[in-house]
């Protein structure tokens, strides 16, 4: 039984606009959600030619259409073929361009790449990403760089057509692309409408829908991850207005869980729904950090490492799944064991050089160009700079740690027993030989103990490292 309901349905973006309106943030700068329309059903995809028109692109019209070169359905029928044919019947100039897979079958969204999609892109044109998170981050970059690089136009109309309830990219205004073979996350911008069709969202491949819920459930633990960076004056901003979006996820998600996992039009609704809110959710703070932490960091080394080791890439939400439940396992034991009384903090601060060879060492050998170790520790660097100015706040937080933090942490955690079941009782990976391709035990713990050196992002291994556990 589905009993639990969102704190607002996306797919009533003007009620979106008008509960956030409502809400009281501790700086008072919520971004705007600028996205027009977002449409859920299982047959909205028939609408594209309208909202193509409310977007004031009108039949005769040039279309950009990006899609990938994986074959994809709506039920039997050829997903590429049947758009093109409802673009061109409602009387579209529709292009198609195929962004290229790599020996493994995957496209690498590249920040060089975009680039690629820009090129003989006139004003006037509209942009549709068809396809999931890869697809979509470079055609909203596309869009975003345009805009950019053409204010005297009107901004680009640019719609969004998941292929795949997998990621939380759709309803976002940033884009994680590839910087020398790192994941950065850039601010771009959001998508004119978006189209998530039922029937599209129930033919994409089961791992896909379970990845989706896995990259969902960083909600979990990303919230402890970012109330302890605030804590310990490593960001300057927090707000629990995407804690609210976001609210009773938990209960939804164990509630549909199943539904989700056996690919009903219910069941991929719920989380259509929840992966759109999680976008907005980052997006209101202009920042991913309530969605995104130890977790996040760990999948994005496993993507990093994964030619180093011969393989393709794994799914990231199904990494991000996987990862979350090791966070939770980090933050379960963390909350049962740290004792602020035991703290030696001289031992907390360890010197730059140091750090520098430690992180050369270790990201030379999965990448001996050495590109990654640098763009590694340009971001570490302010991190640790950081933390070291804020030696009196972590002080104080010690202090302070059962009076006010613990519980408060425990209260933005889920514990991992949440976690393993909603997974599990969708059918989704629980360890990283079930992600597809395995991953080795050997991989995974590099990832889970070097994550937090590839960002700024404060995150709870951060701390762990410097409290030397
Ligand atoms: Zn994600």
């Amino acid at each position: 039984m589905i009993n639990t309901t969102f704190t607002v349905d996306p797919a009533n973006i003007a009620a979106v606009k008008r509960w956030l309106a409502t809400q009281d943030d501790p700086r008072d700068q919520l971004r705007s959600i600028d996205i027009d329309e977002i449409l859920i059903g299982p047959g909205v995809l028939l609408d594209l030619p309208f909202v193509l028109q409310r977007a004031g692109v009108n039949p005769g019209s040039k279309v950009l259409l990006v899609v990938d070169e994986t074959p994809m359905f709506r039920e039997d029928v050829d997903l590429k073929r049947f758009v093109r044919d409802l673009l061109y019947v409602a009387g579209y100039h529709e292009t198609m361009c195929h962004l290229e897979h790599d020996e493994y079958g995957q496209v690498h969204a590249e920040f060089e790449d975009v680039e690629g999609l820009l090129w003989g892109l006139e004003p006037g044109t509209a942009l549709i990403a068809l396809g999931s998170g890869t697809v979509t981050d470079m055609v909203k970059h596309a869009a975003y760089l345009f805009d950019q690089r053409h204010p005297e136009e009107h901004p680009m109309v640019y719609i969004c057509i998941p292929t795949a309830n997998s990621v939380t990219a759709y309803a976002a205004n940033m884009a994680v692309l590839l910087k020398d073979g790192v994941k950065r996350t850039l601010p771009s911008r959001f998508p004119t409408a978006i189209i998530s069709d039922l029937r599209i969202l129930a033919s994409a491949p089961k791992a896909m829908t379970l990845a989706g819920l896995g990259d969902c459930c960083a909600r979990f633990v990303a919230y402890g991850d970012w109330y302890l960076a605030s804590a310990l004056g490593l960001v300057d901003y927090y707000s629990e207005v995407p804690l609210a979006l976001l609210n009773n996820l938990d209960k939804i998600l164990m509630e549909a869980a199943s539904a989700i996992g056996q690919r009903s039009h219910k069941g991929e609704a719920i989380l259509a729904r929840a992966l759109l809110l999680a976008g907005i959710a980052q997006s209101v703070v202009n920042m991913s950090a309530p969605i995104s932490g130890t977790e996040h960091v760990t999948s994005h080394v496993l993507d990093m490492i994964a030619s180093h080791y011969h393989r393709g890439l794994a799914l990231h939400g199904a990494q991000v799944g996987v990862a979350t439940l090791t966070a939770a396992r980090l933050y379960q034991n963390f909350l049962d064991t740290f004792d602020p009384r035991t703290v030696r903090f001289d031992t907390c601060y360890p010197e730059h050089e140091r750090m520098k060879v430690h992180i050369y060492q270790l990201f030379d050998e999965v990448d001996p160009t050495g590109a990654m170790a640098k763009e590694c520790w340009r971001d570490y660097s302010k991190k640790l700079a950081q933390w070291q100015d804020n030696r009196s706040l972590f002080e104080q937080f010690c202090q302070s740690w059962y009076e006010i933090h613990s519980e408060k942490l425990a209260s933005l955690v889920c514990p991992p027993t949440i976690v393993q079941q909603i997974l599990a009782n969708a059918g989704a990976p629980l360890l990283p030989q079930e992600l597809e391709p395995s991953v080795s035990w050997e991989e995974y713990d590099f990832a889970v103990n070097n994550g937090h050196f590839i960002r700024t992002r404060f995150v709870l291994s951060d701390l762990l490292y410097f409290l030397g556990a």
